[in-house]
């Protein structure tokens, strides 16, 4: 009997440093694995923010993403478990760093990461988040074309909107080329300071540009999710109380129900 189960892949990607996409990656991760999804991170940053942070020790990154990507590792062979239940990470080194250069002429190679998660062990999964490195590279390419939708983290800050035009631009030329059904799940804004009139500013921009692209869920800055990493745990393990791990918990109920309401019939 075919199984059509399949996970849902989000790429969580901004060209931008420092914005809030690996501790989105990490948190969004364990907020869904608390709501009972199974889920994978898949490291795809040669800086691995997302493994350190979710407890991988450089020394057991034998297999990791750029041997899935570079050396056809198999997927099962890549991924860890965390210390959270459902929750699962591909582990990134500096190899990554290379791949450009690497795959320069290869003609498969944008579409490489979406054949390594079309493997049966990717199939387990009912989520499979993406955390993208800070540039529009052939890595992040890799992960526009095996996902099914986007989602942008976007730091309050001057300047927040400037960026997302070229994300946006490229999510047109890979929409138009190697993934026609590449949506953009949203925006949701990160390190929010309800006080602060510039947070206010870049929300109301973003909401009249960007409609009903902006998710509701802000995530508010909390420094309890800048501590977490380094205990090696999301937030949600390490306080789950906390503003911070709770803004996560509703970005995970708020994704889950728009999933839900685009597969009721029109
Ligand atoms: P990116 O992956 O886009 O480079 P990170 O998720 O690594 O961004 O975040 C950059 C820095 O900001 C990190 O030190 C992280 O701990 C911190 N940070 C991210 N989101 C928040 C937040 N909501 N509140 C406080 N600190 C945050
Ligand atoms: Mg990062």
């Amino acid at each position: 009997m075919p199984d059509t189960k399949r996970p849902r892949i989000l790429a969580v990607t901004n060209q931008k440093g420092g914005v809030g996409k690996t501790t989105t990656a990490i948190n969004l991760g364990a907020a869904l694995a608390e709501l009972g999804e199974k889920v994978l991170i898949v490291d795809l940053d040669p800086q691995g923010n997302a493994s350190t942070g979710l407890g991988v020790s450089a020394k057991d990154r034998e297999n990791t993403t750029y041997e899935l990507l570079l050396e056809d590792a198999p997927l099962a062979d890549v991924i860890r478990p965390t210390g959270v239940d459902r929750l699962h990470i591909a582990p990134a080194t500096t190899d990554l760093s290379s791949t450009d250069v690497e795959l320069g002429t290869q003609e498969n190679r944008v579409f490489l990461l979406k054949d390594a998660l079309s493997s049966d062990a990717a199939m387990v999964f009912d989520y499979i988040l993406i955390d993208c490195p800070p540039s529009l590279s052939l890595l992040t390419v890799n992960a526009l074309v095996a996902c099914d939708a986007v989602l942008v983290p976007l730091q309050a800050e001057f300047f927040a909107l400037e960026g997302l035009s070229q994300l946006m631009l490229t999510v047109r030329d890979v929409r138009e080329t190697a993934n026609p059904g590449l949506r953009i799940e949203g925006v949701v804004l990160t390190m929010y300071d309800q006080r602060n009139n510039l947070s206010q500013q870049v929300e109301a921009d973003a909401r009249a540009t960007l409609g009903e692209l902006v998710l509701s869920t802000r995530i508010p800055r909390n420094v309890r999710l800048s501590e977490a990493p380094s205990y090696a745990m999301p937030a949600l393990a390490y306080d789950p109380q906390s503003k911070g791990s709770q803004a996560y918990m509703d970005l995970a109920s708020e994704i889950l129900s728009r999933h839900a309401k685009r597969k009721e019939p029109a």
